[in-house]
């Protein structure tokens, strides 16, 4: 080890071979910093260039993992061709192909004692195997085995019964391995495992011969077709001894030993083959330190690119607004009432970043009725105080549209042009609003993704509002801002997000929650209904009606295109007028009316003219009529929380009393009985958000992929929320200390290389 001293000119003299160890060349400035147990010299890095690929057999040397999977010993051209379709192809993919699950091998259990529903493993001899036909002409292979302390049945439903027959001889005796299922006093194997004993081989001998397969807790994997379990452990226990050590963290040693993690080697041979220390229960729930560090390392490295995201975000040249209280003073005196403590606040975040020399990227976040739309309308004033124009998205032409009549009629009042742009608009109108905003004297355009088409110039965009963010996705949002110059951008959702979801897929956008209803609402009383209660439904809504009251009846419609579920939809919406309401004035709507339609139907609805308004799930986002108070889903089992949450938002939106009538046939899955009864419990949209995660899944929760949710290999948003946070709260911390990372040269390779091209708002890549 050689020394190296400080001379007394403050320099360092670095001894060659040290130098050229370290890879530095002649010229390059480098930093020292205290680190633990002494310093650490970091070197200035010029941006990474995506490494060349490495040559095949120096690669295998050098233990990279970038090795191709199938170069693997024992991995044939089947196997590499069945895992390649899962995506696995380097030993990378490898390593983190974990086990799904684990099986306790550690003891054999007595065929007396199995238990139903766990998977077991057991010795016991053949006593009687032979196909069974049954009554209805099917077919099955059974043998019995037993070890002295009982019998159990092991069924094939899918077998060859020549080769089936010829290896299950009575008196051979094996090691099986399968989940026990009981069916009247029967106990049942389906499919087993089996390791045969040879003539003259004990128990003891077999167990010692695989010890990768008997004797402890083994790891289950995800299975492919044709690929066997015993391959698998096999070949994952090449990889794992040959390249696990080559997984280094570059995470520093205090966020590692504060969090309670190990070294990713470590961790690594550990979820693949876990120790003595590890209990089956806490393998199985991926909570052991393991698991752990492998969960958080993932969290960690995207929050650390979130956050650098965020932070490019303020590197940005923006727009500094002034905030001249021009428009949005005089609005406010033409509002019937106050805005509430929570939007007010909110509002006050805005204007903040509004304000700010760089652009905005804040999330909104409040449930139904909260009144975003005027928090939105504010801050659009705001931009058109400062001669800029603005765009508002919205997800549907029913919700664009009704943006448009509260917010024109508001600023009509003001002097402010207000446009409507959605893909209605055609030919010569069409021309003309599109020469408005070219042009600037359209000061407010609101419209649907038509919005963001290539047609469409804007002379100075300075705000860009995006509402119910989660039916775009994040490249809608990155079009709208490339209408601009940096414009400030505002998004919007009523689906309010659980936190640990929020941080991973809009973690780079600032927060701001409107968690107050305006004054003088009642909550809303929900209830279920089954098919046989019908009538006293009626009598619910022809109450109400008898009031002054109006309702909603709700259809679900598959999709927009479903011609049964529309034709069912119109059959009810005749069927109530002429049998159940001949009295009352009942009004369809749905998505396939023209424009005009249905903004003529929402129109009567909202002055009164009609009663009751049958509708699919175009009601679903936004739509407002106060005097509405009642509203009956039909087969509600159909709809996913998060939707019936959104629809039930439309009543309950004055200071009446309202109620929603969850209508079923009473036929519910598991599933479907849990929605519902979420429903009836809570009108709280956090609450529901939070069930709807658990029980539908983090991908599934907002749609699709394109919502930008990351796909983890490790990691589950479910299981691993508190991890999320910690892995969050240091990734961010980290980056206040060192904004460039230039303390942390490998974290940043590191960063680099999962992120890819995704960073480049951040300046790093
Ligand atoms: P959402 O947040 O669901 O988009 P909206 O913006 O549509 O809610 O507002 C719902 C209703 O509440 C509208 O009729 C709106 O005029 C009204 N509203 C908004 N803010 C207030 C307030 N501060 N006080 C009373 N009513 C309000
Ligand atoms: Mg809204």
């Amino acid at each position: 080890m050689p020394i190296i001293r400080l001379s007394d000119n403050n320099t360092l003299t670095i001894p060659a071979e040290v130098a050229k160890e370290l890879g530095l060349k002649p010229g390059e400035s480098v930093e020292l910093t205290p680190a633990e147990g002494g310093y650490l010299l970091a070197r200035h890095l010029p941006p990474i260039a995506p490494s060349a690929p490495v040559p095949l057999a120096e690669s295998i040397n050098r233990k990279n993992l970038a090795t191709p999977f199938r170069f693997i010993k024992g991995v044939g051209p089947k196997l590499a061709e069945a895992l390649a379709k899962k995506g696995i192809a380097t030993v990378e993919d490898a390593l983190y192909l974990l086990p799904n699950r684990y099986e306790d091998r550690r003891e054999l259990r007595k065929v007396g004692k199995l238990r139903p529903g766990h998977t077991e493993v057991f010795h016991g001899e053949v006593l009687t195997a032979d196909t069974v036909a049954t009554r209805g002409g099917r077919r099955f292979f059974e043998a019995i085995v037993s070890d002295g302390s009982g019998t159990i049945s092991l069924k094939w439903f899918h077998f060859n019964p020549a080769w089936q027959k010829k290896a299950w001889r009575p008196g051979r005796k094996g090691i099986f391995t399968g989940e026990v299922a009981q069916y009247g006093y029967q106990r049942e194997v389906h499919h087993p495992d089996v390791e045969w004993l040879a003539e003259d081989e004990s128990l003891a001998t077999v167990m010692a011969r695989d010890p990768f397969n008997f004797g402890r807790i083994v790891p289950v994997y995800p299975l492919t077709e044709g690929v066997h379990q015993k391959t698998m452990r096999k070949v994952q226990k090449e990889v794992v001894d040959g390249f696990a050590a080559a997984a280094v963290n570059p995470l520093p040693a205090d966020i590692v030993t504060l969090n309670g993690l190990i070294p990713l080697p470590d961790a690594l041979r550990e979820v693949h083959f876990p120790g003595e220390s590890a209990t089956i229960e806490a393998l199985n729930e991926g909570k052991t330190p393991g698991h752990r560090t492998l969960v958080f390392d993932e969290f960690f490295f995207l929050e650390l690119g979130l956050a650098l995201k965020k932070r490019g975000v303020t590197l940005e040249e923006g727009i500094p607004f002034a905030v001249t209280h021009k428009y949005t003073k005089a609005l406010l005196q033409l509002l019937p009432f106050q805005m509430t403590n929570a939007q007010r606040r909110v509002l006050s975040e805005i204007k903040g970043d509004m304000m700010a020399p760089h652009p905005m990227h804040r999330l909104v976040q409040g449930d139904v009725g909260s009144g975003k739309t005027l928090v939105a309308l504010m801050a659009a004033l705001v931009a058109v105080e400062n001669g800029y124009q603005v765009a508002i998205m919205a997800p549907t032409e029913i919700l664009a549209e009704q943006h448009y009549l509260t917010i024109h009629r508001w600023c009509e009042q003001l002097g402010i042009a207000v446009n409507l742009i959605t893909s209605s608009l055609k030919g010569k109108a069409r021309t003309e609003v599109l020469a408005r905003v070219a042009d600037g004297t359209a000061h407010i355009v609101i419209g649907t993704h038509a919005v963001i088409q290539e047609k469409v110039e804007f002379a100075r965009l300075g705000l860009g509002i995006v509402d119910e963010q989660h039916r775009f996705g994040v490249i809608q949002r990155g079009l709208l801002k490339k209408k601009g110059i940096n414009p400030d951008i505002l998004v919007m959702t009523a689906t309010p997000i659980p936190r640990t979801l929020a941080m991973t897929v809009f973690g780079d956008l600032s927060l701001s929650v409107i968690d107050e209803l305006p004054p003088g609402r009642t909550p809303i009383e929900t209830r279920i209904f089954f098919e046989s209660r019908r009538p006293q439904v009626y009598a619910t809504i022809r109450d109400e009606v008898g009031q002054g009251r109006q309702a909603y009846v709700i259809y679900p419609l598959v999709e927009e295109t479903e011609k049964s579920d529309l034709k069912a939809a119109t059959q009810m919406a005749e069927h109530l007028q002429q049998d159940v309401f001949p009295d009352l004035k009942i009004g369809l709507l749905h998505g396939r009316l023209k424009p005009e339609e249905k903004e003529g139907m929402m129109a009567a609805f909202k002055n009164r003219e009609i009663h009751i308004l049958v509708a699919t799930t175009v009601v679903e986002v936004g739509i407002d009529v106060p005097n509405a108070t009642v509203m009956v889903i039909e087969h509600a089992e159909r709809f996913g929380l998060s939707q019936l949450h959104q629809l039930r938002g439309r009543v309950g939106r004055g200071s009446a009393k309202s109620r929603c009538i969850l209508l079923t046939p009473g036929r519910l899955s598991e599933d479907g009985e849990k929605r519902l009864q979420v429903m009836e419990a809570t009108t709280d949209g956090f609450r529901i958000a939070e069930a709807d995660l658990e029980i539908r899944g983090p991908g599934d929760f907002l749609g699709t992929r394109q919502a930008g949710i990351p796909d983890f290999r490790v990691a589950s948003i479910l299981r691993d929320g508190r991890l999320l946070e910690e892995a969050r709260r240091e990734a961010f911390g980290l980056l206040e200390q060192d904004p460039a990372l230039e303390r942390h040269p490998l974290l940043r390779e590191e960063l680099v290389k999962r992120w890819g091209g995704r960073l480049e708002l951040a300046g790093i890549a």
